[in-house]
């Protein structure tokens, strides 16, 4: 009988294969909240990364963008939203827009994002990128995010993406009453993930994991030169 052999190659896996594996991991690592892992399914993270690094979207690594910054890797991403305890009514406030990938996820799991970049540049680009996937429940804007967004406070969940050397203030005073804010805290080479719920006597604070993210620049964080 004469049978055909064709070549078995395997074609490299499908971005939304990859997306599935990617998906076990996090589940695998702790990632339970139903809402976050069907954001990381919903907002196509390739699309906020440079063409190049198209491929590796779904590989659990944070990947570089443009000025020296990064997008955090997603299992962090999941994380710090699943910390959120976001149930889809919460008005949130993100501080380091930076691709607009962590505001994609926020904005799946909550009513409302504001967030806020400290590069004109990526806060452009961020915002088109959303608009043209459909957001209009984020907004962008350009500034120092340690002074928060006083016109839209106080918000029921704060999560700022960069490393401060501290809780910064005026985010904790823009945070509702048993409001979370979650940021990393620590040395600009590592930091200590910490939640922060405010209470009626003050505020509880709890250490979620070893973290190390880009530096948090402005009035209530670091200066310039870590940056
Ligand atoms: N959340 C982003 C990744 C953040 S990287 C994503 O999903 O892609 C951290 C970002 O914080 C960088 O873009 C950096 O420029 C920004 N940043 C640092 N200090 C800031 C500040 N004071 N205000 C606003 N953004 C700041």
């Amino acid at each position: 009988m004469n049978s055909t052999v064709e070549s078995q190659t395997n074609p490299p896996d499908s971005l939304a294969e990859r997306r599935e594996t990617l998906l076990d991991l996090l589940r695998q690592a702790g990632v339970h909240d139903a809402r976050v892992l069907q954001a990381i399914r919903n907002v196509p993270r390739e699309q906020f990364v440079a063409p190049a690094l198209r491929a590796q979207a779904y590989a659990n690594i944070a990947l570089p963008l443009e000025y020296g910054q990064s997008i955090s890797q997603p299992l962090m991403v999941a994380m710090m939203t699943q910390a959120l305890g976001l149930t889809g009514t919460e008005s949130v406030l993100e501080i380091g827009t930076g691709s607009g990938y962590q505001a994609a996820i926020l904005a799946q799991c909550a009513r409302s994002v504001v967030t806020i970049e400290r590069w004109p540049g990526l806060a452009e680009r961020a915002a088109r990128l959303l608009g043209a996937l459909g957001y209009t429940n984020v907004e962008v804007h350009i500034g120092d995010g340690t002074l928060g967004w006083p016109p839209a406070a106080p918000y029921d969940a704060i999560l700022v993406t960069a490393a401060a050397p501290s809780v910064p203030e005026p985010l904790v005073a823009q945070l509702r009453l048993h409001g979370r804010l979650v940021v990393p805290v620590g040395s600009p080479e590592q930091q200590d993930l910490l939640l922060v719920v405010k209470q009626e006597h003050g505020l509880e604070q709890r250490a979620l994991g070893i973290c190390v993210f880009v530096p948090l620049i402005g009035a209530a964080a670091w200066r310039e030169r870590f940056d």
